[in-house]
């Protein structure tokens, strides 16, 4: 039986059976002289689900998205501004790493990467699993490149949220990483009408093999728990 149904079970429990000592059911409240005592329960199971139910039946796998934390790292390169609200229909999640210096997992050098080619995804989440945001959701962010989504669409930056990890093709992206891209994409998929969560692989098979090392099992997994 799911938590949810357990706990409804139990609150039915509660509120049919008689566990009330007589004269004291809570439900008298809502009864006059002539009310059966079904509809003082009823008012009583829907009293006690709406106070009960939401911090019991699956409240902690959801993400408080007031609360979500991304740093602001707003880059001047790789994107170009929109005057009009974007549609958002696709999550396109990618890696990084750097190879200018000895650090792969250096930002500053990712960054600079990014810089020399104008390229820029929305989000990078670093190997801590600090979410960054390099270009604002309603900014078209050049991440994609020539490509293309399952219904046909080309066009993928104009209608795209592009995330990157930071990980190497040998090494796969974190438990940390995990679970702060979770949080971002039910976040964003709350916010947008998103068709499609896709690897770069995915949308530019033959020219892009990242997400490098990366289990969708347990994303979709992760992803799916609320
Ligand atoms: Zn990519």
């Amino acid at each position: 039986m799911s938590q949810l149904r357990l706990h409804k079970r139990l609150l039915l429990s509660l509120v049919t059976l008689d566990l009330w000592p007589p004269g004291i059911h809570p439900g008298r409240l809502f009864y006059f002289s002539r009310r059966s005592k079904l509809v003082s329960d009823m008012i009583m199971f829907l009293a006690l689900s709406v106070i009960l139910l939401p911090g019991i039946s699956g409240r902690p796998n959801k993400v408080d998205c007031e609360q979500l934390h991304v740093a602001n790292h707003l880059v001047a390169w790789g994107h170009k501004t929109t005057n009009v609200p974007r549609h958002v229909e696709a999550i396109i999640i990618h890696s990084s790493y750097n190879v200018l210096t000895p650090d792969s997992f250096s930002i500053d050098g990712i960054l600079n990467e990014y810089r020399g080619i104008n390229v820029s995804p929305h989000y990078i989440i670093d190997r801590k699993g600090t979410i960054y945001r390099l270009v604002i959701d309603n900014d078209v962010a050049y991440h994609a490149g020539r490509s293309s989504l399952p219904d046909g669409t080309t066009n993928v930056n104009a209608v795209s949220i592009g995330i990157e990890l930071i990980n190497t093709p040998a090494t796969p992206p974190d438990s940390l990483q995990y679970a702060s891209l979770v949080r971002l994409v039910k976040c964003l998929r709350e916010r947008y009408p998103v068709k499609f969560i896709l690897g770069h692989s995915d949308i530019a098979p033959g020219r892009k093999s990242d997400p490098w090392k990366f289990n969708w099992n347990e994303f979709r997994k992760m992803l799916n728990v609320d």
